[in-house]
């Protein structure tokens, strides 16, 4: 079979590979469209996960299931599945101790394109199928199906980890897929303001849709004293942290009210540390939590997240701002995400409707 790789850092191109073989618990999953993720950006061309050669890209993805191992009960050949950016063990010690995605070591529930070729693939592999599948609802095309391997349980998890209440005002640092996702997270959760940090015009419009209610740009200076002047000096609730570096926690513990949580998705590429401000952190004693996590995969979690989806609560047809047809239009899609030209939200790539 053929499939996009990493060639070594800063290199790609499509290679032959063997079809992967599917253990008892697993599946091998025929892609009906991919999408493309900036983890894929940092993989290839910044070296996040460290060198790897020839390793098959991409995380995010629907497909068909061709073929099933003999211990799989509720999927067979034919069924059109949701597939997690996330596929833990789920026997493993750290799923029972509640961190599926740390299964095996941390952050190792993250296997495509990572620990195993990914969905840049014409077939790739899931292991534990019955716990990382789930059933695709007819009403979801293949493009927003996309949506939710990644940046529906990320953005939503960003909201989880700051515990998002009903009435809170919640900032939301970085409007990309991921911090749109948050945005329409905490809306959901019943945030009153949702206060987000952007300005590129077609994420303002996307993420208003979702229900942010005021905007302002880093580009301005201090995101705490803009969020400080907009709350009578108090702060906010929640912060969300969908973007930025090292340096956004210190802003984010600035924006943050006594009692307040931080909940934080972004990935942290850069700096050996992050600082917490002594003063505003409450010299230690401000009651300011600092939460970060990669997302949860498994298959509730998709099949609640697609529910949402397909009961029309959650429209994530705007993160789809470029859609191509056919496996040739991958790399133009890779590239796209790269360069992120401002109209781009997510590249997704349709193989099969
Ligand atoms: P993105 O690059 O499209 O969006 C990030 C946005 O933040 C950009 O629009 C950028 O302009 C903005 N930004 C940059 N500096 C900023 C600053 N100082 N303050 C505010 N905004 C700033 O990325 P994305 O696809 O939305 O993903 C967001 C992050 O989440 C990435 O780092 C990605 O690797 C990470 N991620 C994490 C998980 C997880 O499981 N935790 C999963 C997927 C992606
Ligand atoms: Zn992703």
């Amino acid at each position: 079979m053929k499939g996009y790789a990493m060639l070594k850092i800063g290199e790609s191109g499509w290679i032959e590979k063997d079809t992967p073989t599917c253990g008892p618990a697993d599946a091998i999953v025929r892609p009906l469209a991919v999408a493309i993720c900036t983890s894929d950006v940092h993989t290839l061309w910044e070296g996040a996960i460290g060198e790897r050669h020839n390793m098959i890209l991409g995380h995010e993805g629907c497909g068909v299931v061709v073929e099933v191992g003999e211990l799989v009960r509720d999927f067979k050949p034919g069924d059109r599945v949701l597939v997690p950016a996330i596929t833990p063990d789920w026997n493993s010690l750290e799923a029972q101790a509640g961190y599926s995605m740390h299964s095996g070591g941390m952050l190792a529930g993250w296997k495509f394109s990572n620990f195993k070729d990914g969905v840049f693939s014409e077939f790739f592999h899931v292991n534990d199928a019955d716990g990382n599948l789930a059933h695709m609802p007819d009403s979801i095309n293949p493009v927003d199906a996309c949506m939710l391997s990644d940046m529906v349980p990320t953005g939503f998890h960003g909201v989880e980890l700051a515990d998002v209440q009903f009435g809170d005002t919640v900032l939301v640092i970085g409007i990309g897929p991921v911090g749109l996702m948050s945005v329409a997270g905490a809306s959901l959760r019943g945030a009153s303001r949702i206060i987000a940090v952007g300005t590129r015009p077609k994420c303002v419009e996307a993420a208003r849709g979702y229900g942010a209610t005021e905007f302002i740009s880093y580009k301005d200076g201090s995101i705490a004293e803009q969020v400080l002047a907009m709350t009578d000096g108090k702060g906010v609730d929640r912060v969300i942290v969908a973007g930025g570096g090292c340096e956004t926690f210190e802003e984010a513990v600035k924006a943050l009210k006594p009692g307040g949580k931080i909940g934080n998705v972004n990935y942290l590429g850069d700096g050996e540390f992050i600082t917490i401000p002594r003063v505003e952190w409450g010299v230690g004693m401000g009651h300011k939590d600092i939460r970060g996590g990669l997302m949860p995969g498994g298959r509730l979690r998709m099949e609640k997240l697609g529910a949402l989806v397909a009961s029309g609560r959650l429209d994530v047809s705007p993160l789809s701002t470029h859609v191509f047809h056919g496996w040739e239009h991958l790399e133009e899609a890779l590239f796209l995400m790269r360069d992120k030209p401002a109209e781009l939200i997510k590249p997704v790539v349709v193989i099969d409707e």
